[in-house]
């Protein structure tokens, strides 16, 4: 009885402790009440996520997108750490202040094994894995590592697993769990992957598969796309999503085959997603000191890879950039983005590292300004593409068209 008195309180404490912070203006009011509620009751997550149906979606980049593409698509209601605050402070934030039996949870790289003992997932989403913020996170490697552990937790043993197989990271990580299905979501992004996760040996490619001479190989696939259809299985369901790039189809995949595991009708689930427009921010068309614009969040090579691959046939961008600590202190990571896409273009450096930005642009030939004030103001719609701490600001600055 005191437990179920002590989970009570705890509970309460996070709902009041976000509320006091938002209505202050202090913070999101995700993060801080979650921390007090676990701090009462570290058992507050488990205690929470009983009886509800839980899908994670994790992974170096598109976590936040995903997330809301499944939340969108899964008919209900249903509840989502949508603030992107990806911890356990921000799950138990999630969890508290809905009773929605539907849960979907963006989960940080790192605490997957906390969140899906804590939760035992029905699915799990395993999206990608890429060098991100190497001066603070761990080796990528070391994270497929840790997650190849995850997997094998008595609580995974139920879960689906949803995992991208042109990953091989990922698949090292999953395939030797019992349940998975394997989706094939295009990227550009090779370079952590050059060589084997198992056997440390070159990888060889096609440009439809990989594998290597230890074994490991890409999976047979279970959903793919076919041009704006996705295949998931024997369904063909047509995309008509409001994100743009083929990243963002890649995370609808993704979606929709984690829908598919717990027998969503995909079709009404399409529907559904394709009134996704915007999330938190990314996307939407805003305003930001008169100028329109389309704010894109890149936080590593591999995110800024997809998301130049997805610019379309626009002359000017604007990238901003800080190193600052959610960012990662050391901004060296400019040097693997493949800039040089962007031969040909006019970039604005903006962001309070723009010079090592216009230096890094310099090197791949690209025509690069910076302006030590704001920059004049464009009559089209501007793609702004920032990192962590710099997309914050232009969010906080800006307001939606
Ligand atoms: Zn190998």
């Amino acid at each position: 009885m005191w437990r179920a008195v002590r989970l009570g309180i705890a509970t309460q404490a996070v709902r009041t402790v976000n509320w006091v912070s938002q209505r202050s203006g202090r913070g999101s009011g995700t993060v801080i009440g979650g921390t007090v509620g676990l701090f009462l009751a570290p058992e507050l997550l488990t205690s929470l996520a009983n009886d509800r149906r839980v899908i994670l979606v994790t992974g170096t980049n598109g976590k936040t997108t995903t997330t809301a593409l499944v939340a969108a698509g899964w008919d209900g209601d249903v509840t989502s750490n949508d603030t992107g605050a990806n911890m356990p402070a921000g799950h138990v934030a999630a969890l508290a202040r809905s009773g929605a039996t539907r849960v979907v949870l963006e989960t940080d790289e790192a605490w997957l094994g906390a969140t899906l003992e804590a939760t035992s997932p029905a699915v799990i989403v395993l999206l990608n894995l890429s060098r991100d913020q190497l001066d603070r996170a761990s080796e990528v490697r070391q994270i497929a590592d840790r997650w190849r552990n995850f997997l094998a937790k008595p609580q995974a043993e139920d879960a689906v697993i949803v995992a991208n197989a042109l990953d091989p990271l990922v698949v090292y990580a999953a395939n030797e769990a019992s349940n998975v299905r394997w989706c094939a979501t295009p990227t550009s992004w090779t370079a952590d992957t050059m060589s084997c996760p198992r056997c440390t040996e070159p990888l060889l490619r096609t440009d439809d598969r990989w594998w290597c001479t230890c074994g490991l190989a890409q999976p047979t696939l279970n959903s793919y796309l076919d041009g704006d259809v996705a295949v998931v299985g024997s369904t063909r369901v047509p995309l008509a999503l409001g994100l743009p790039g083929v990243f963002n189809r890649g995370n609808a995949l993704m979606a929709l085959t984690a829908l598919d595991a717990i027998n969503v009708d995909l079709g009404r689930a399409a529907s559904r997603m394709s009134s996704v427009g915007e999330v938190a921010g990314r996307y939407g068309l805003r305003r930001v000191d008169g100028q329109v614009v389309r704010l894109l969040l890149a936080k590593n090579p591999a995110g800024f890879a997809a998301m130049l691959e997805g610019l379309g046939d626009v002359h000017d961008v604007w990238i901003s950039i800080n190193a600052r600590v959610a960012d990662g202190h050391d901004p060296s990571w400019l040097y693997d983005v493949p800039f040089e896409v962007l031969r040909g273009r006019r970039v604005r450096c903006l962001g309070e590292r723009r010079l090592d930005l216009a230096t890094r642009l310099w090197y791949a030939g690209v025509e690069a300004h910076v302006d030590e004030g704001r920059p004049a103001i464009e009559d089209r719609v501007i793609d702004v593409i920032a990192n962590y701490t710099a997309f914050s600001d232009l969010l906080k600055e800006s307001r939606p068209c």
